[in-house]
């Protein structure tokens, strides 16, 4: 498989550490509201992946983290915790918000037919092995100490932007952020953080060696990444906005403690703009899963509308966009119907079965393009050189990758009604009328209609 690596900027065959064993990580969701859609883009992103590469018959080890503390409202280490923020809202207790938020979180997940990761391990039932770390980075002088809290000094870092391929120099010239109370470096960034200022009444908070406090957003994902996956793993996935800090920082901090390598394939997911902008509360477009049920849309709908474009390009919603991609999704789900509805025994060619399967393979496998593999899905079932039963088998193959649910919801035609169409096609083969239309009238009373093609018959509920 050719997977794109934000790290060398280029498409590069992807060669797990142990064969045939992939291990995944992707940053999950920060549990202080309703995802938005755009949030959702990057763990559809992430699930198409993974089962691409089950499909090719990779082992993967996927982990997804829930942050439920120490994700502040500033990337710049400002501000107040979005939990706290959250509870300060909703007049709860912050653990109640990450619960209530995570649950919704995982429902969403579900609803999108989203497969569930292997570990989802939350932030705060991590705190002592992000300590350890910062341990370790003290240890190895990556660490030093404010009046409010821990940071880390990336100037020590040598190769601290390499992700973005952004210089540190080039950075600092061109940044405005002031150099806060003692921090070194504009890009320093919190690896713990003590209750003074405005965190001064933060409610998580834990005893560490340094005080009570608690972790910056970044060195959970270092933490909960090597705990599960090792010191060095094969892929991390993101939408692109944590490139240039959140995953800078992952780096900083996982490579200053190990010494090793922390990731080999960096995959990133680009944007949803809505109405061909950002996405806003203030412009009211901000959009969460439950909206786009309210108005009689499926969330697979939205997944198709996902899966139509490429990963790394930017997506952009519209209600239009959502109601074709609808259209399609409706128009693919009834043509599968009309396949199991068909009846027709003879074998057709093997050779064309697996050109369609090859043809899947080849598309997944050039870095998930999946508005291909969607292509071809769609051409085999318009291929009349197919069997129905050869195009049920392609569709149900695809859709281990898809995930569109495509093989459910087929209608179920009793045994009963099976066996008395297939007594009454043969009476019709044989010539024998008056039998044969015997049969279809009983079928009929029984609430089912059967219609003659040329191939055999298919039957459907009245
Ligand atoms: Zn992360």
């Amino acid at each position: 498989m050719q997977v794109y690596n934000t790290l060398t900027r280029q498409k590069e065959t992807l060669k797990p550490i142990q064969a045939k064993k992939v291990k995944i990580y992707s940053c999950g969701p920060t549990v202080y509201d309703f995802p938005h859609i755009g949030n959702l883009r990057a763990f559809i992103f992430a699930d198409t992946l993974s089962r691409a590469l089950s499909f090719l018959d990779f082992e993967v080890a996927h982990v997804m983290n829930i942050t439920d503390v120490g994700h502040l409202v500033s990337d710049e280490d400002e501000g107040e915790d979005k939990m706290e923020k959250a509870a300060k809202r909703e007049k709860k207790d912050p653990y109640e918000i990450a619960r209530y938020y995570e649950d919704v979180f995982k429902e969403n997940l579900k609803e999108l037919n989203i497969k569930t990761p292997n570990w989802m391990p939350r932030a705060t039932e991590h705190i002592e092995e992000q300590i350890k770390m910062i341990e370790q980075l003290f240890e190895n002088g990556y660490a030093y100490i404010t009046d409010d809290g821990i940071y880390y000094d990336v100037s020590r870092f040598e190769d601290y932007g390499k992700l973005s391929g952004q210089k540190l120099e080039d950075k600092e010239a061109g940044s405005r952020i002031e150099i806060k109370d003692q921090k070194r470096n504009p890009e320093d960034f919190a690896l713990w953080k003590f209750l003074v200022g405005e965190n001064k009444n933060h409610i998580m908070h834990w005893k560490s060696p340094w005080g009570e406090g608690f972790p910056g957003w970044h060195i959970e994902c270092s933490a909960m990444g090597m705990k599960y996956l090792g010191e060095t793993f094969d892929i991390h996935t993101g939408g692109i906005d944590h490139i240039p800090v959140h995953h800078e920082n992952e780096i900083a901090q996982s490579e200053g403690v190990t010494g090793k390598k922390f990731v080999n394939y960096w995959m990133h997911n680009n944007f949803l703009q809505v109405d061909g902008g950002k996405m806003s509360k203030s412009l009211g477009n901000f959009y969460t899963l439950q909206n786009i049920l309210d108005k009689g849309f499926s969330a697979l709908d939205y997944r198709y509308f996902c899966l139509n474009a490429h990963y790394r390009s930017k997506l952009n919603f519209t209600w239009e966009g959502l109601q074709s991609a609808h259209n399609g999704y409706k128009n693919l789900k009834e043509k599968i119907q009309e396949l199991h509805n068909k009846n027709v025994q003879q074998g057709k060619s093997l050779k064309q079965e697996n050109k369609y399967l090859l043809q899947f393979e080849k598309s997944i496998s050039d870095d998930l393009n999946t508005s291909q593999a969607l292509a071809i899905l769609w051409e085999s079932i318009k291929d009349q050189n197919l069997s129905n039963s050869q195009q049920l088998s392609l569709i149900q193959e695809f859709d281990q990758v898809l995930g569109l649910e495509l093989m459910q919801e087929k209608e179920d035609i009793p045994a009963e009604i099976q066996k008395l169409a297939v007594k009454r096609e043969k009476m019709r083969r044989e010539k024998k009328w008056e039998e044969s239309d015997k049969l279809r009238s009983l079928i009929s009373e029984k609430g089912y209609e059967i219609k003659d093609i040329a191939e055999g018959f298919e039957i459907k509920k009245k």
